[in-house]
């Protein structure tokens, strides 16, 4: 029986550990990926917004974050397939047989990137769909691309590789960007970047890399097909909570619905960072929220230190 488990080990469920494991909690984290730091991972351009560290990207900010969780105590598994959890008995059973049970769990499982669902979306991974403009324009230079998505990510995006690419086509399925009025500005005074409002991306084709997009306009019949050498989609992200669907309460869109203190409606089960927080998704909000469970646990426990 652990005190605490942790489910997610990005920088919410890292900086839980660290305050459970300063308030000696006895306490288990559980991260289904090989290397811990979540989206710290996908982040290719500079940190600058959290206090106290200035950081080139994601990697060298996780480098920092890294130091102080090796040198803390408590126990951190990777790798670990959650088959199912039972929030109100706080037991997690795992793919590998083994059944887990604490006092207190924290659900800190973050939110991944939305798919399309479309044809080549899949088969073209690493063959001409590209991750991060931030991380591969170079690669791209001079090439026709396609970016999917009106948000800011997507016009950050299409603006990066208006840099190096003779065309940007931006295919968005409202009628207005959703992104931040600066870089729709900024959109404007790009003559290469073409958007396509109210139109869908179909299906994405080629042979052995990324040749050409299908799009379908709002209004049209028929799709028509463009040759790009390039793609990114960037059409907003979802919470990882399927496996807690039917067992506490969510908002519409799947984010765990939480008080000020981070608690669900489950007793003894909180949620934080990303996952429970669609309106500012930070580093710095998912450490305080991380710093804020760990202190109301441990007061609830009686400061067993
Ligand atoms: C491109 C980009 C740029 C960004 N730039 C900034 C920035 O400049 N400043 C800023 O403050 N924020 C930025 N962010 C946002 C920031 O990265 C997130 O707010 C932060 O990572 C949220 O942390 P988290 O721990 O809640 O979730 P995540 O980082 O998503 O981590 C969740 C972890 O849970 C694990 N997990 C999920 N499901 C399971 C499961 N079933 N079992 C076990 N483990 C599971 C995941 O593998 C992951 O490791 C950026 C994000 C991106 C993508």
């Amino acid at each position: 029986m652990h005190d605490v488990i942790i489910i997610g080990a990005g920088p919410a469920g890292l900086s839980a550990a660290l305050w459970c494991d300063e308030l000696g909690l006895d306490t288990l984290v559980l991260e289904q990926n090989e290397r811990t730091g979540g989206q710290l991972h996908s982040i290719y351009g500079a940190i600058e917004n959290y206090p106290g560290v200035r950081a080139a990207n994601g990697r060298e900010f996780f480098d920092r974050f890294s130091a102080n969780v090796s040198e803390a105590d408590f126990d951190l598994w990777t790798n670990v397939e959650i088959d199912s959890v039972n929030l109100n008995a706080r037991t997690i059973h795992l793919r590998s047989g083994e059944d887990l049970q604490s006092i207190m769990i924290i659900i800190a499982t973050g939110v991944r990137r939305r798919q399309l669902g479309i044809p080549g979306e899949k088969e073209f991974a690493n063959r001409g769909i590209i991750e991060s403009a931030n991380r591969d324009r170079a690669d791209f230079a001079g090439r026709d691309v396609c970016v999917i998505g009106g948000g800011d990510a997507a016009v950050e995006n299409a603006l990066l590789l208006a840099e190096v690419c003779p065309t940007v086509t931006l295919v968005h399925r409202r009628r207005a960007l959703k992104a931040r009025p600066t870089f729709v500005q900024q959109l404007q005074g790009q003559h290469c970047i073409t958007v396509f409002p109210e139109s869908v991306v179909t299906r994405i084709l080629g042979s052995n890399q990324v040749e050409a997009v299908e799009i379908l306009r709002k209004d049209a019949l028929k799709p028509f097909q463009m040759a790009v050498q390039g793609v990114v989609i960037r059409i907003g992200v979802e919470p990882a909570t399927e496996l807690f669907r039917e067992q506490l309460q969510l908002d519409e869109e799947g984010y765990v619905s939480v008080n000020s203190q981070h608690e669900t409606n489950v007793t003894n089960v909180f949620a934080i960072g990303d996952v429970s927080n669609p309106l500012a998704p930070t580093i710095s909000g998912a450490a305080g929220a991380g710093a804020t469970a760990a202190k109301l646990i441990a007061s609830r426990l009686g400061g067993r230190k």
